[in-house]
Order: structure tokens, then sequence, then C-alpha cells
């Protein structure tokens, strides 16, 4: 660490895209560049804003997130990260990340970006199949994501990630394998690989989510894949990751040596992170809270924090377990005591030892981590780990 602050990492929301993809329910919509322009500005109000409560802290990372950040000109995102140097004490190595859709990214974006001081590009590509890109509302094809990539590599990009996403409807084993494959060839410093989740409010929920009941009951699925051929998908993932230089570091999460993203890192880790700009979540010394979710009232200068929530040491030890077991470095013994002043076995030992006996938690040099079993199955082995109200 560069300094004796303590550390804050920043994420900043810009919530528009050129059209809604159909599975997408994030906080993010088409808006007219009116609205665009009156939103950076009420954002970077509200960095100024917000800033003086943070001199204590400096700030190892920036994430620029959304929507598509992209949508905007480079020289408005090199005038918003300038209100943010200003502002906050920015750490001289800093990860700085934006997230960019292909088809909204050029190479004059990217120098600009590059100019700008960010560091890092992470591209949504979901799938190298066109059919698969239509069917899930994307703006662009497998060709303009290569232009994209390009264009960043040309810039001078040495850090990026490309977002993927399995299990779409009519997907095949194949198809994935050929996403894979086409992805890795570009070698990518990281690869975010996630299942498709059909949430409620979006075009497919209407489409799937009884697809989805079938497959929960046991049923074959009409649409989406099986549950059998989702788990070949995953290890598939695994392996031929692995065999091309990506180290798994995180349950969906995969990168080359030296190229976890720090800030990511800092969410399963719990460290301090501020969001800024609508509906953004933050965590600051054990205080979750979030900004309106409106953006009328937001554009209107409201930043005040809502469901602000000081988290009781139960809390704190349940999102200790189940953020940290996420990493496939697990949690170290030793960290849970340091911060709670209470071995780990005081709460958790019947769990541990079932989870373990399972083959599906492994303990050993003094730290606790998901087996290859224990990540397939994530969702209940973490859920093992919320305490009853009384402890
Ligand atoms: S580009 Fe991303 S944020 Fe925008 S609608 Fe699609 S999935 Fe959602």
């Amino acid at each position: 660490m560069s300094n004796e602050k303590k550390q804050l990492q920043l994420y900043l929301h810009l919530p528009f895209c050129q059209r809604k993809c159909n599975y997408c329910d994030f906080l993010s919509a088409p808006a007219d560049e009116s609205t665009k322009s009156n939103y950076i500005l009420a954002l970077q109000q509200e960095i100024r804003q917000k800033s003086a409560a943070y001199e204590a802290y400096s700030v190892p990372s920036i994430f620029i997130g959304g929507g598509t950040p992209s949508v905007y000109e480079g020289a408005v995102i090199a005038r918003l990260l300038d209100v943010v140097a200003d502002a906050f004490f920015l750490e001289r190595d800093a990860e700085i990340t934006i997230e960019c859709n292909p088809g909204t990214l050029n190479q004059k974006k990217a120098a600009h970006y590059r100019q700008a001081g960010i560091n890092r590009i992470s591209l949504g590509l979901q799938s190298t199949q066109d059919c698969a890109l239509r069917l899930l509302g994307r703006i662009h094809t497998f060709a303009d994501f290569l232009r994209s990539y390009d264009a960043a590599r040309k810039a001078g990009f040495d850090n990026l990630n490309v977002d993927l996403m399995s299990g779409l409807p009519g997907q095949q084993l194949i198809d994935w394998q050929d996403t894979l494959k086409k992805t890795v060839a570009l070698r990518p410093e990281h690869i975010s690989a996630y299942s498709l989740m059909i949430e409620e409010g979006t075009p497919f929920y209407e489409r799937y989510a009884s697809d989805e009941q079938r497959r929960a009951a046991g049923e074959e699925p009409l649409f989406l894949p099986s549950e059998d051929i989702e788990q070949q998908m995953y290890r598939y993932t695994g392996a031929y990751l692995a065999a091309h230089g990506y180290h798994r570091y995180e349950i969906s999460n995969y990168a080359k040596p030296g190229y976890a993203c720090f800030h990511n890192v800092g969410y399963w880790k719990r460290r301090n992170y501020l969001g800024l700009g609508l509906g953004s979540a933050s965590l600051i010394e054990n205080e979750r809270f979030h900004n309106t979710a409106i953006l009328t009232d937001y554009l209107k200068g409201r930043f005040e924090k809502e469901d602000s929530q000081k988290l009781s040491s139960k809390e704190q030890m349940e999102e200790f377990l189940f953020l940290g077991l996420r990493m496939t470095d697990g949690i170290s013994i030793k960290e849970f005591y340091d911060q709670f002043r209470f071995p780990i076995d005081a709460f958790y030992a019947p769990v541990i030892t079932a989870l373990c006996r399972q083959g599906l938690l492994s303990r050993e040099a003094g730290r606790l981590s998901l087996t290859e079993a224990g990540i397939s199955l994530s969702n209940y082995v973490l859920a093992q780990f919320l305490l009853p109200d009384e402890a």
C-alpha cells in the first residue's frame, strides 16, 4: 500500500444503455442525450459533495459500471475521472476499470479512456454466436466485438476482461465450447463466465420461467439446457480455461497470473467501497446503504443514504464466510478470529464438519475453501453458513 490511509474502493454507476437486453434486470435503461448529460452533472455533484467525508481514505480502485458506460464519449469519462481525482486521494497504481459494450467502443474512444488513466476494460461479449446474441437482445454481433477488442488493444490496454454467459436457451455444449475457444484465442487477461439467470420482470422471465420450473422439478426443459448439460458446461469451462493458463480465483471468474480483478476481490473480501450514482450500493465500516434508484430524484440532487444498515457481528460473520468462500482460496481461519475474536468452530463446527464429510468443503493449512464438488453446489454450501437468529 502506498500510504497510511485506510482504503476505499469507488464504484461509479452509469445506468444508460442503447437498448435493454432481454434478460437484464440491472438498473439500466435507454435515455435521451439531455438526460445523459444531466446525469453526469449530478454524478459530479455527488462525488464532490460526498468526498469530504472520506478524507481519511485512499482509493486503490475505481470501477465504472452500468448500464453501458461506453455510451459516453471519451472526453466525458475523462472529465468524470478528473473530478474523482480532485475529490479523492487516488493511489498512484489504482486499478481503473470501465465496462464497455461491443458496438459502442471504437478506437478513438478507447484511446481517450486510456489517456484518462483507465487501465482495464471489461467487454460484455456473452456468446460468439450471432443467433444467441440476437436472442439475448444484445446490440452487437461477434464481428462488432472483435472490432472493439482490437480497438482496446491498439489503444494500449493490456488488461482486458471478457464476460461470457452459458446456459442460454437452445445452447448446446458444442456452442459453449466454441464460445470459449474463440474467446481464449484472443488471449484476454481475464474471463468471467456466468450462467444465465432468469430474472423476474424481464422478457426472458415471460418466456422461460416455466421452463426453469420444469428443470427445477427434474423434468426435461423445453428451451433451456438441462441440469446435466449445464453441469457439463460448467466442468468444461474450468478444465478448458485451466488448460489455457487461466486460474479460477472465484466461482465464475478466471484470470491469467496477476490479473485477478482487485476491485471485485474487494467485494468478496468485504473491503470498504463507496457506490456513487443511481442506485449504487456501499459498504463502509460495516454499514451497508445505497443511493436512490429513482432517476428523477437523483437528477434533482437526492444523494442521501437509503436503507442504511449497521451490520451486527452475526451478519458480519455470515458475510465473511459466504462472500469469502466464493474465492477459490477460501477464507483464513486466523483472519476470522482476528476480526471477530471467536474461534470459527464456536459457531460453525457442526456445519464445517458436515460439509467436509460430504466432500464439499476442505480445511487445510489454516484455510477453509470449497472443493470442486462444493463449487458446483455453491448455493447450497454457502447457505449453510447463515446462522440462526439466536446466534
Ligand atoms: S448492456 Fe448490460 S446493463 Fe445494458 S441492458 Fe444489456 S445486460 Fe443490461
